[in-house]
């Protein structure tokens, strides 16, 4: 077991373009939009951010396009505390983008656009080994080619780097790529497209987590929206519940707690005390709009603690 402390995330980098609405458009409709801003997101990044401003020592591999809003991304990164030493700038490619629409319940709608995330191939996760190498723990996610998700796991799993996987956005994956994973954190949609599943109630989140258990993962947290999480640890499966707040929008809800709970983690805490932190953080999140801007400091998540 390494002790560096260090986490690696890997991942995507969006423009998130976000309308407020009152209803989302039906095909052939046109809506009016009653508020628009552009804010930084991207699973990847998110996650990063979260780790970022909650303390962790992380470095973040990733591309942007060769395009202002790509510099000014890398620049913010930077300011929330994240080594973007492998965040490459791709000639020819613009910034990944999503076009976020949030209607009058909180509830979102997105559709993206890759662009330069698309370009984070096997050969450039090769580039990046030793950031892996380096790290005790590498987070990814599901926005980054599927093969390139799978060379950086071997890369972890062959230097004990432990491999962490948000499996989102919710996609079938192969028995390789989940036998390489350490610790797996779908929400109750991702858990079903990946074991079959449908969650409504405890029992089914443990019956989910039995099958992600027989892949081969060990650790195995659904999260369950306000109802909290399903940690399921060794077969032994409890629910964790989260913090009662009054949600502005879940964006980046579920990136804010991959985010903290691996910094917890790498800081020595127990899974228990872990999720609570990220529970916390991810509480914080859904009271205020947008992915990043949205995504508490740790003073913020401690005092929300306390
Ligand atoms: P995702 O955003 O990936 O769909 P979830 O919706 O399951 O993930 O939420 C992830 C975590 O965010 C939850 O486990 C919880 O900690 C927190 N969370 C989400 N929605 C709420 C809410 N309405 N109130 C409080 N916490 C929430």
């Amino acid at each position: 077991m390494k002790k560096s402390g260090k986490l690696a995330v890997l991942g995507s980098i969006n423009a998130d373009h976000i309308l407020n609405l009152a209803t989302f458009p039906r095909p052939g409709e046109t809506v009016i939009g009653k508020q628009y801003q552009i804010a930084f997101g991207g699973k990847g990044a998110n996650q990063a951010v979260a780790a970022g401003r909650s303390g962790a020592d992380i470095a973040f591999i990733a591309c942007v396009g060769e395009d202002d809003i790509g510099q000014r991304i890398r620049q913010q990164l930077i300011e929330d505390k994240i080594d973007v030493t492998p965040v490459e700038a791709v000639a020819g490619e613009s910034t990944g983008v999503a076009l976020i629409f949030v209607n009058g319940e909180g509830e979102n709608s997105i559709a993206i656009h890759a662009g330069a995330n698309a370009a984070l191939t096997p050969a450039r996760v090769e580039k990046h080994r030793q950031t892996i190498i380096d790290a005790d723990a590498l987070l990814m996610q599901l926005e980054s080619p599927l093969e390139s998700v799978l060379a950086a796991a071997k890369i972890a799993h062959r230097h004990q780097t432990k491999v962490i996987l948000n499996p989102a956005p919710a996609t079938p994956l192969s028995d390789e790529l989940l036998a390489l994973v350490e610790m797996i954190t779908p929400n109750e949609t991702e858990a079903e497209i990946l074991t079959g599943v449908h969650i409504d109630n405890d029992e089914d989140a443990a019956r989910a987590a039995a099958a992600l258990h027989n892949k081969g993962i060990s650790s195995v947290l659904i999260t369950l929206g306000s109802r909290g999480v399903w940690l399921s640890e060794q077969g032994h499966g409890r629910r964790i519940a989260g913090f009662k707040v009054e949600a502005v929008d879940t964006i980046a809800a579920g990136d804010t707690f991959n985010g903290a709970l691996m910094t917890a983690l790498l800081e020595g805490m127990s899974m228990e005390l872990a999720v609570q932190f990220a529970h916390a953080a991810a509480a914080i999140a859904v009271t205020r709009p947008g992915a990043q801007p949205s995504v508490p400091w740790r003073s913020e998540t401690d005092g929300f603690l306390q």
